[in-house]
């Protein structure tokens, strides 16, 4: 028999079905468990935003995902690296506007160039801003000598994605190959930890042949890596990829959204402390999907800090909002959907995850 929500959602510790009944919920029952994940959020990390200023260094990458606009088997990006001095110019906004933290994200390339390219860049960033800017990179699999290299050159956190738990789902939504290797991804995720990041992960919401049982495991995967940080949105179809084949089998897009929330939520109560981030593309399918994202219990945005001529030439997925706008233009639109929701902004803090402060000390 199925247990009550609010029975579950008195329990310390959920295990799989109950988090799986959570995740079912369909609104307006689902408001109980956003009301529980912000009382949760309030107590143990409070209700401050922390920004991210997001910088899309490169659109070129050597792998070939099957859900991804700019996968390298896609020929129709323009594709592009910023200039040193866009780089420069992008983290000097961030750090004069007080966001404290910025994101430098790229397609995947292990060449010597772009690894000496982005130590360099880390360097000059921390020299300018007297390493008051904590720089988070999220960069792809590398190998340990050059997470080492980054994280020396002034690196503090590492997003990488697992996209799925489930590796049988994994191999469908990427090529059978050494470089797309699910075990692999597994363990860089542990090699970032070693090295000293603060290591953030994250999954797609509503991908074809995804089930509940896989969502519910991937919050559980989360609490058993022990990660610091988690970043997860609704999976969006792009026209230009293998995946798109598979978009009869989709869920509407509201719903991806819906049970989005409630992954934030649920996960929100399962890990107390961590970072979790109002994804862009929670946005995409409804305008306030980072405010509803913030009241669900995420508490870090990430306002894109791209230069504007670069950002359709970085589309990951389709219809992603704020392609048009420039920095002002995201940072307005980011300042005014963060005090709609009733939250505050931390300008000037690093908003590091409590849990990984945690974790160091212990
Ligand atoms: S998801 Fe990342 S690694 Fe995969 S093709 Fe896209 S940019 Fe490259």
């Amino acid at each position: 028999m199925l247990q009550p929500v609010d029975k579950i959602l008195e329990k310390k510790d959920l295990q799989l079905d109950e988090i799986k009944t959570l995740l079912q919920l369909k609104p307006p029952s689902n408001a109980i468990l956003f009301k529980k994940a912000l009382d949760v959020k309030s107590k143990a990390v409070g209700r401050k935003v922390y920004l991210r200023g997001l910088i899309e260094y490169s659109n070129h990458c050597v792998k070939n995902c099957y859900y991804c606009g700019i996968r390298c088997n896609n020929k129709l990006p323009q594709r592009y690296h910023l200039t040193d001095i866009e780089v420069i110019e992008a983290a000097k906004y961030a750090y004069k506007n007080r966001f404290a933290s910025i994101v430098i994200q790229s397609g995947e390339d292990s060449s010597k160039r772009f690894i000496s390219t982005i130590e360099r860049l880390l360097a000059e960033i921390n020299k300018l801003t007297n390493g008051e800017l904590h720089i988070t990179l999220s960069l792809g699999e590398q190998s340990i000598d050059t997470y080492r290299r980054w994280y020396d050159a002034g690196a503090h956190r590492y997003l990488l994605r697992i996209e799925t738990s489930n590796p049988d789902l994994y191999k469908k939504l990427h090529p059978r190959d050494k470089l797309h290797d699910y075990n692999h991804r597994l363990d860089t995720l542990k090699t970032l930890r070693e090295v000293g990041y603060q290591v953030g992960t994250g999954v797609m919401i509503g991908l074809p042949f995804q089930t509940f049982d896989d969502l519910a495991e991937d919050l559980l995967f989360f609490r058993k890596i022990d990660i610091d940080m988690v970043g997860m949105g609704p999976y969006i179809e792009h026209e230009n990829t293998p995946l798109f084949e598979y978009r009869a089998q989709l869920l509407p897009l509201k719903e991806r959204l819906e049970i989005s929330l409630n992954m934030v939520a649920v996960l929100r109560i399962m890990m107390k402390n961590i970072n979790i981030a109002a994804t862009t593309a929670m946005q995409t399918i409804d305008p306030q999907g980072r405010e509803r994202a913030l009241l669900a219990g995420a508490n870090v945005m990430m306002p894109n800090l791209t230069p504007a001529k670069y950002r359709d030439s970085y589309l990951l997925y389709k219809d992603k909002p704020g392609v048009a706008d420039d920095a002002v233009g995201s940072k307005n639109a980011m300042e005014q959907s963060i005090l709609l929701a009733g939250e505050t902004i931390g300008y000037g803090e690093w908003g590091d995850s409590k849990h990984y402060e945690l974790r160091i000390k212990n």
